[in-house]
């Protein structure tokens, strides 16, 4: 085989324009996205490459597209046994000879799998880490190196390597000892995961050494990033569907609400529900045919949201999710990143919509003192909450301290709500220190609630108890009202100049940052409370539901419905999800540019001729029959 990777790479301008016929004719795209198309060429060349792009960046074209082309079989090693059924099929749509082997094949189809390997009868075998390692598994992988070849070895979601990690399996730490039998044979690994750590670990563990590293940003543009002060969050999150950020709504598209605890889960799919949307509950106290029955309906159906902790999550490859929400404040950037990367997985624009409030903060710490990590595991948990609040908090770009918090540099990105509606700042020294000093009159001893109020004057049983009435702070603040005084603390509490003591039902206790302010060396900023929860601004050009769709005609719309009905038939007749059969951007492509022959057909973005064949006359007239289009 390494004559034929010899004669490849000098035949490197016949193998390009061989891989952007492959893209066109099997996958139906015109063009590479990103690095695919160095990542596919260096793979054609039979060398080793590592391949860190984020989530719906196009990783599995990287090594679908060369296993292809490439003489042999493609062994993908993945650890998402759930997902394997269903990429299966997406390739198998597209025509591309593709199996799985797990702990789910039968003896018959492992048989039947296993003829088809030494016949060459496959272009890709997604297997799990288990299975690969299993010496009847190499015996296999033997018979076929010395048969029809092995074209590829795909590592995919390789920072399961990593030790450090949430995803961590130990069966990938043994990977590098199987491929190490077959030299010749060209790996790549994939992740969306790009930490430092992360990265050493791939190259290192998967024996990578020499592997060229591709790194793509990690930014996801068509995300639009929003956080809101929280009130009353189920009405905030009701306006949030019912609105979008721009008056589109999202009743009828598919989204992901993350809360803290089950009991908060179900009670908020329930409000959903009641509100007419076809939402459910997930989470680890749900048995577990429950759980995958949750799972089943979200990747197959269009609108579902899911409500759930963070136990949903690895393992969505859903494209088309319209919105990740967090009701509550996750407890680090690394973890918000990876639950708001779920959406827009499919380029079309997406909302990660998050609000937040001091309550958030007074449990976040208290779950971190009450985790029994060592002082220097809870110190790394307190840095990254703080990190996360200073996110939640922020007056500059969200996006641009999102990047930089993974040490990626960026401008400002005109699609986050500071970008959009930038917050106003005022110079809030002086309500600070009569904050501060209400909080040390009363003994560093009460929350938010009760030093608010003393501050507004308010003769409650609390302060009358304790004589708060007295103090020469009381009533200090009238000038601003509740709400106001809440966001004071809230941003100071972010800052690290108020502290809330969990154990003492958050009370405020001041730390040394508030010394200077105390002593007025210190000038403070901060936001201005805004009177309308994050609206954002009509003068954007995309909208939150797609561009398509938001400037579509009534006409426009009622053929989209029609052939996205055609759709679900088919997708239930072959039970895959219906994204499978056609994604939504190729459903709009169809109805903007209403072709009306095969050619035109081909000529739409994500249907290949094998689609084409399968799905077009059908398309072709329920296009035709529905009224045409009057175009100018
Ligand atoms: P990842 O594995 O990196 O999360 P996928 O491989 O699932 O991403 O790809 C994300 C989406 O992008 C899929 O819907 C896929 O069909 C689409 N896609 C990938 N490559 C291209 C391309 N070159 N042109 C258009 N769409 C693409
Ligand atoms: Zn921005």
């Amino acid at each position: 085989m390494s004559e034929s990777h010899a004669a490849a790479a000098a035949a490197a301008p016949a193998v390009q324009s061989d891989a952007a016929r492959v893209l066109q004719d099997v996958f139906g795209f015109s063009s590479f996205r990103g690095a695919q198309e160095p990542i596919v060429e260096r793979v054609l060349a039979g060398q080793d490459t590592v391949v860190l792009m984020p989530t719906g960046g196009g990783k599995s074209l990287c090594y679908q597209l060369p296993a292809l082309l490439r003489p042999g079989v493609g062994i993908v090693v993945s650890p998402l046994i759930a997902l394997m059924h269903d990429q299966v099929e997406a390739l198998r749509l597209l025509g591309v000879k593709a199996s799985f082997w797990n702990s789910t094949t039968t003896i018959e189809e492992t048989s039947a799998i296993r003829r088809d390997l030494l016949a060459g009868n496959l272009d890709l075998l997604y297997v799990a880490p288990e299975r690969l390692l299993m010496p009847s598994f190499l015996a296999t992988l033997n018979d076929i190196a010395n048969g029809p070849g092995i074209a590829l070895f795909a590592i995919d979601e390789a920072h399961c390597v990593s030790q450090w990690g949430h995803d961590f399996r130990p069966e990938y730490l043994r990977i590098a000892e199987v491929t190490s039998y077959f030299p010749r044979v060209p790996r790549i690994a994939l992740t969306a995961t790009a930490d430092a750590i992360t990265r050493r670990e791939i190259h290192d563990r998967l024996r990578l050494l020499e592997a060229r590293e591709f790194v793509s940003s990690f930014d996801r543009p068509n995300i639009r990033y929003v956080v809101e002060e929280k009130q009353d969050v189920r009405a905030q999150l009701l306006r949030f569907l019912q609105t979008g950020d721009d008056g589109a709504s999202f009743r009828g598209s598919c989204g992901i609400v993350y809360a803290q605890s089950r009991k908060r889960t179900d009670e908020i799919a329930e409000m959903l529900r009641k509100e007419g949307y076809d939402a459910l509950s997930y989470h680890a106290g749900l048995g577990s045919d429950v759980r995958s029955a949750v799972q089943q309906r979200f990747r197959r159906e269009d609108g579902v949201i899911v409500v759930a902790t963070i136990a949903f999550g690895m393992g969505i490859d859903k494209p088309d999710v319209r919105f990740v929400a967090h009701v509550d404040l996750p407890k680090s950037l690394e973890g918000y990143y990876q639950e708001t990367g779920r959406a827009g997985r499919d380029g079309e624009p997406a909302v990660a919509w998050m609000a937040y409030g001091l309550a958030d903060v007074v449990q976040q710490r208290s779950f971190i003192l009450s985790s029994d990590g060592s002082p220097e595991h809870q110190r790394v948990d307190q840095m990254k909450l703080d990190a996360m609040l200073g996110y939640a908090e922020a007056a500059t770009c969200r996006r641009r301290l999102l990047l930089a918090y993974f040490d990626e540099e960026s401008g400002d990105c005109g699609n986050c709500d500071v970008c959009l509606d930038p917050p106003e700042l005022w110079d809030a020294t002086v309500p600070a220190q009569k904050v501060l000093s209400a909080v040390i009159r009363t003994g560093q001893r009460f929350g938010a609630g009760h030093v608010i109020d003393v501050l507004t004057g308010k003769l409650t049983a609390k302060v009358e108890q304790w004589d708060h009435q007295e103090l020469p702070t009381f009533g200090v603040g009238a000038d601003l009202s509740g709400p106001e005084w809440r966001s004071v603390v809230r941003q100071l509490v972010a800052r690290g100049v108020l502290s809330p003591d969990p154990t003492r039902m958050g009370a405020l206790t001041v730390t040394e940052a508030s010394r200077p302010i105390l002593e007025g060396t210190a000038r403070v900023e901060l936001r201005r409370l805004s009177a309308a929860p994050a609206k954002v601004r009509k003068t954007r050009t995309s909208s939150s539901r797609g561009a398509a769709e938001s400037t579509a005609s009534d006409d426009d719309k009622a053929l989209f419905e029609i052939l996205r009905d055609e759709r679900r038939v088919i997708a239930d007749a072959e039970s895959v999800p219906a994204y499978v059969v056609l994604p939504d951007r190729t459903l709009w492509e169809l109805v903007t540019t209403r072709p009306a022959t095969t050619d035109e057909l081909l000529a739409v973005n994500g249907i290949g001729p094998v689609k084409a064949e399968k799905y077009g006359a059908t398309f072709l007239a329920l296009i035709a029959a529905h009224a045409p289009a009057v175009r100018p």
